[in-house]
This record gives C-alpha cells, structure tokens and sequence, in this order.
C-alpha cells in the first residue's frame, strides 16, 4: 500500500472524526449506481483542473475514492503536487467498501435528464483530466473552418467529428472524381460526380450526428474569406494552394484567428500553427517565411507532381491534432514551429520559425494592406 493509501474503513472514520471530505472521482455515470455514504462527486477531470474552485484551503483534509483505487491513486498524487498536503486515496475503492459492507447512497436524480449519448460517445475524453466534462462542453462549442474537403481535410474533418467539435464549416467547391479516392477518404467510389462538400457533410454526419455541418460549396476569394472565417475559433487549411493559402493566412492574422497549416508534396509533409494575429511580434505568420508566392510556372504542377496517398492522411491527422489542442487549450502548440515529415526516411524534423519584424501584415503597427487574389495555378 502507498503511503497516503488508507482502508475504506478508516475513510469512513476520517470522514466522520476529522471532518475530512470524502469526494468520489469516478465519472456522473459510474456514481449513479451508489457512491460511498457522505461522499462528494466530483470527476477526477474536473476535480485535477478545477481543485482550487471546489477546495480553496490546501489544507483541506481530503479523502479520495473511486472504483478500485487507481484512479483515486492518481489524483491524490495530482492534487499533492498542487500542494494539498491532506490528501488520501482509498485502497480498493468503492469495490472494496461494498465488499466491507459499509453504507451506500444512491445520488439524488439530477434536475435534467442527463444526456447518455454525450457520456457513452465521448468517455474515453471524459477519463482524460486535461479534456474532462469541461473540455468536452468546449469542443461541443467550438466551430472549426475546414477549407477543402480533400486529401488533408478528410482526415482532420473525420477526427474532428470523431471528436465531438460542435460545428464544422466545410468550404470546397470541387466534385470527388475518382483519381481522389486514393488519399481523400471522405468520399466512395459512388461519390464520383458528386459535390464534395455534400459527400463529406453525408459521411461525417454518420460517424457523429450531434456535428452540426455547414457545407459551402463556394470557391475561397477575397470577397467571402472574411464572411466564412465569421465565428470560428481554428481554421484548418486542407486547400494546400497558394491563393487559398495567402488569403487564410492574411484572414487569419487579421481575425486573430489560429491558422493550422498543413502541405503535401510526393512522400513529403509540413505542418505548423501560425498564430500571429492573437501574438503579433511573438509568434510567426505565413508571410514571415514566404513573404509572396512564387511565380506560377515555378513550382511543380501539383497534379503531376504525384502524392503517396497516405501521407496527407498522415499530415491531416496532426493539423487534427493542433486544432483539437488549440480548442482545448492544451499542450504545446506548433506555433513557431514547422514540422516536417519525411514518409520514406519515416523522419520527423523540426524548424523554429520566429516573426519576421518586417513582415507587411503581422509586424506590430502595420495596417492591414488588403486582400490580394493571386492565380490560382495548382489546384489542391
Ligand atoms: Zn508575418
């Protein structure tokens, strides 16, 4: 047994002597079957985010219980590194205080019906301590820009539904033809002729029908970017094109909006997070490093350059990845840095990137030069 490990019974003892809180950490639904006499609910998520809400004093004597003791275990140990110096875990749990006979309770049913779907679809977020019930309501809140429904945005808009983000404003004015199927698997083969954006809502609706789907089947111009980047808290760019890319990024910067990048070439993959407009002079924005596009005729036409058909799955699944972080709130994010992926070598290598103090749109002070369409030469 560990150190701060007590029996159920000298729980029930502390509680009842020394005035200790008994705070079950065992999700909503798992303490509706019966929670330990005199105890607290209160999610091991929420209580390791919020313990300074629930428990102001750190000398608050706390006893933690859960199912069988890990849990409890883990979170004792969470709440003495935030200096809680009274803090116990009950060995064996609310298991073990049943098979010792010791009372039970059932919770008072709540005020509202709860919602079974979200706790069934989302459990393996709830037991995270940095998604939690909190974190999960903000997913259910976020809306994400999803620019193009390709081979980058088939995965991340997947991962995104999966997820469990709110909304999802998809923009893509292409139809799936069958050359796409080898890396944009939103789409089936009875999808050809088909609007993307109308395959995708179809395929994403059924993986998680809460999502609510805004389809545009719009081309992305300087004259609707702002109209589409309304509301969003993360755009993802899937377009992987010069046009599309500039005027995200000068958007984004200008919105203050986070702009999860993302490009594809061969068996070659970039992701990063350029955030400048909510940390200008602090973190990077496209422009800092490619200040215009090259001439068109200098990079390779994208549709005979070729792409390993798995790698933008690979590449859409970090940018998931970065937006899922950024709505959260959580980890480190990309931002001045670019990660580039190497599928042959299977590399992954790392490149800071610091604002340029020039830049013509991010540089502290600038005004705002305007939107510029550039032609559009390489179609994602
Ligand atoms: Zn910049």
């Amino acid at each position: 047994m560990h150190d701060f490990e007590i029996t159920p019974r000298e729980a029930q003892r502390r509680r009842e002597v020394t005035g200790a809180v008994l705070v079950d950490v065992r999700e909503e639904h798992e303490r509706d079957t019966g929670m330990a006499e005199g105890a607290r609910g209160i999610a091991r998520g929420e209580l390791e985010q919020e313990a300074e809400h629930h428990f102001h004093d750190r000398d608050t004597r706390l006893v933690l219980i859960c199912q069988s003791g890990a849990r409890s275990m883990l979170a004792a140990e969470a709440l003495r590194r935030r200096g809680y110096r009274n803090v116990a875990s009950v060995c064996g749990g609310t298991l073990r205080w049943i098979a010792e006979g010791l009372p039970m309770v059932r919770p008072e049913p709540p005020a509202q019906p709860r919602d079974e779907d979200f706790h069934q679809r989302w459990s393996r977020h709830l037991l995270l301590p940095e998604v939690g019930m909190r974190g999960q309501k903000r997913l259910a809140m976020a809306r994400v820009l999803m620019l193009g429904a390709g081979g980058l945005g088939s995965p991340a808009a997947f991962y995104l539904a999966a997820a469990g983000v709110g909304e999802l404003r998809i923009v893509d004015d292409d139809v799936v033809e069958r050359s796409n199927l080898q890396r944009q698997i939103l789409h089936t083969d009875a999808d050809v002729g088909v609007r993307k954006v109308d395959s995708a809502r179809a395929r994403l609706s059924a993986l998680n029908p809460r999502m609510r789907i805004d389809a545009v089947a719009e081309r992305l111009t300087s004259a609707n970017v702002e109209r589409l980047l309304e509301g969003v808290d993360v755009v993802i760019d899937g377009a992987d094109n010069f046009p599309v890319r500039y005027l995200l990024n000068d958007a984004c910067v200008r919105l203050g909006i986070p702009l999860v990048y993302g490009a594809v070439q061969q068996f070659d993959g970039q992701v990063s997070v350029f955030d400048a407009g909510r940390h200008r002079g602090v973190a990077p924005c496209y422009r800092c490093l490619f200040p215009e596009p090259p001439p068109p005729g200098a990079a390779p036409n994208c549709s005979e350059a070729g792409v390993l058909g798995v790698l933008p799955g690979v590449v859409g699944m970090l940018q998931a990845t970065e937006a899922l972080k950024l709505l959260l709130d959580v980890g480190e994010p990309l931002r001045g840095r670019l990660l580039h992926f190497d599928a042959l070598g299977m590399r992954f290598r790392e490149t800071r990137l610091t604002p340029d103090p020039a830049c013509a749109l991010c540089a502290p002070g600038v005004e705002f030069p305007g939107y510029i369409d550039y032609a559009a030469f390489c179609a994602g």
